[in-house]
């Protein structure tokens, strides 16, 4: 078995001469399918960096990135397009909800882009709110809701095409920590129960310790790499 995810000494660089950053200086590490890691470290590390080529957002400058088994090098722009759509879920710490649109039609929009039926449609985004009990805001606009109330919405529309893996950047960066615990625990039940994979970014210690292993990056280096000796039990105290 190959693992889902494989970055081999990736390095990123931005700007160029004398203005010249490197984001990512030599990172090598694999994930297998149904792990769950937090990317831990401070603000400038090179966290987001690393996300946006792990989920073809951005290409490296120099190393090599496998997704299932294949390098980025050598997929199709239609398939990179493919998976993005299908295999990834993306949750951002801003939300990125469509303002004045309703809950179901936030969580509905990556399935118009999916191929998939529209029969199977109303089963899925009904599954993908229930599992974030959301199914009693249905129509609410993200203007009406809270922060914790938005960001699950998120995380259901990351859910809806049933992705391999769910990629989320600072999900509770905005949130206060009962919000915050709660959507943690939601992805906690996400990599438990359902099975999907979980590449979690934070800078915070509590947050990281829902995972079962935190890679922990420096100036664009891996300064560590540890298995979470007390993960969280998965003993939730909200549903
Ligand atoms: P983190 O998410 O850990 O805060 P980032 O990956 O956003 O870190 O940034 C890592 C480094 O790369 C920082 O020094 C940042 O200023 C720089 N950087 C990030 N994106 C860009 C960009 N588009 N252009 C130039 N520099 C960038
Ligand atoms: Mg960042």
């Amino acid at each position: 078995m190959f693992p889902l995810i494989k970055a081999e000494n990736l390095i990123k660089r931005y700007g160029e001469g004398t203005a010249i950053t490197t984001a990512l200086d030599g990172v090598s590490f694999e994930i297998n399918q149904g792990d769950f890691v937090a990317i831990m470290g401070p603000s400038g590390s090179g966290k987001s960096t690393l996300l946006h080529i792990i989920g073809f957002l951005d290409k490296e400058t120099e190393g090599n990135y496998y997704f299932d088994g294949k390098k980025f090098d050598d997929y199709s722009p239609k398939e990179i397009a493919n998976i993005r759509g299908k295999k990834m879920g993306f949750i951002f710490q801003m939300f990125n909800l469509l303002p004045r649109t309703s809950v179901i039609d936030n969580v509905k929009l990556p399935l118009v882009y999916s191929g998939i039926k529209e029969d199977a449609w109303d089963e899925r985004i009904n599954n993908a709110i229930k599992i974030v009990g959301m199914s009693h805001r249905l129509e609410f606009e993200p203007s009406q809701l809270s922060g914790g109330e938005k960001q699950r919405t998120a995380i259901a529309r990351a859910l809806v095409n049933n992705p391999q893996v769910i990629f989320a950047d600072e999900p509770t960066g905005n949130l206060d920590s009962k919000s915050g615990q709660q959507v943690m625990e939601t992805l906690d039940y996400l990599n438990r129960e359902k099975g999907h994979t979980i590449v979690l970014i934070t800078h915070e210690s509590n947050t990281a310790k829902y995972a079962e292993r935190i890679i922990h990056l420096k100036d664009g280096k891996i300064e560590k790499d540890e298995k979470v000796s007390q993960r969280f039990n998965g003993e939730y105290d909200l549903k």
